[in-house]
């Protein structure tokens, strides 16, 4: 048997990376029995039943560490949100909403701020502090200028990443930056092409030559907090965590409660007030959501 990784699925088959190169496979009928469906970033392994056609059968699914939605993409481990400083403003309760996401999948996250180059007016220093007070990295970029594109790429080795960010920001522009085998269209002509593909259900993964592999479609396009409960949201607003001595404890949701160690946290300048009146916001739309059904 060979080990690998399912990297693209179309019609019943799974083209599955190996050491030795890449495989066609089809699934056991076993999966099917127990309802199990091969994803894209499986490990698998894989009996080979045509050599010269590199031709095999999937006999085994690891257990996935994480499992996308949106991709469809399980093994994912690292989230680079992307938000430009400028064309277009960042939006910072966006933002926030991409973490939680990303935060609730268990991915590791990264910001990355792109157009750097068209700083003037120092948004960059203003949300690069911001975010990493809140213990995040954050990589400001340049596909311009090139700033930090190696330092994307240390991101990227030995990872499975998907890109996340609005339309616009940057990303196809930085992944060709990152990986000159990739031609992907940037720009406002390709907005309707790009559309047409998140409708779809398909997900593909691309080796980079850097080491690591890349979701061909960015993560989250939906963007609602249905599945996150009230007193569950504080949890992927990490800064909160070393704050844990409020007067109500764990039951706290750092809203109304008195001494709530997070408030006085935002009060001090330890959590950013932005960051903290985005959590507020996003609460009550919890709450509102809850109330519709
Ligand atoms: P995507 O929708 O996030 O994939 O964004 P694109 O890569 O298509 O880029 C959108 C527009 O922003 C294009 O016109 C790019 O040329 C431009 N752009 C991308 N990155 C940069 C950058 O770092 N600096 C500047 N000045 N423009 C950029
Ligand atoms: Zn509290």
């Amino acid at each position: 048997m060979l080990n690998g990784q399912i990297i693209k699925g179309i019609g019943g088959f799974y083209y599955v990376d190996t050491q030795v190169g890449l495989y066609e496979c089809r699934a056991r009928g076993i999966f099917r029995k127990q309802k199990v469906t091969p994803l894209v970033g499986d490990r698998v392994a894989i009996s080979v039943v045509d050599e010269e056609n590199k031709k095999g059968v999937i006999e085994e699914i690891n257990k996935r560490d994480t499992e996308l939605v949106r991709p469809p993409i399980a093994n994912v481990n690292k989230a680079l949100i992307v938000f430009a400083i400028k064309n277009p403003k960042p939006n910072l309760s966006l933002l926030d909403r991409f973490i939680v996401l990303a935060e609730k999948e268990g991915l590791e996250i990264v910001i990355i701020l792109t157009k750097a180059d068209l700083d003037d007016e120092n948004i960059l220093d203003e949300v690069k502090s911001t975010y990493e007070l809140s213990g995040y990295k954050v990589i400001p970029v340049s596909n311009k200028t090139k700033l930090n594109i190696d330092k994307v790429k240390d991101e990227l080795a030995g990872n499975v990443v998907v890109f996340a960010g609005p339309s616009g920001v940057g990303k196809s522009s930085l992944l060709n930056e990152i990986d000159k085998n990739f031609k992907l269209q940037t720009g406002e002509v390709s907005d309707k092409i790009k559309r047409g593909k998140h409708t779809t259900r398909h997900a593909e993964l691309l080796k980079l030559e850097c080491g690591g592999m890349v979701a061909d479609t960015p993560g989250f396009s939906s963007l609602t907090l249905d599945d996150i409960s009230e007193t569950e949201l504080k949890e992927f607003f990490i800064e909160f965590d070393e704050f844990d001595d409020c007067r109500f404890g764990s039951r706290c949701i750092h809203e109304k409660e008195p001494s709530c160690a997070v408030k006085e946290a935002v009060e001090r300048g330890k959590i950013s007030k932005k960051r903290y009146d985005s959590y507020i916001q996003l609460l009550n739309e919890i709450r509102q959501g809850k109330r519709r059904y």
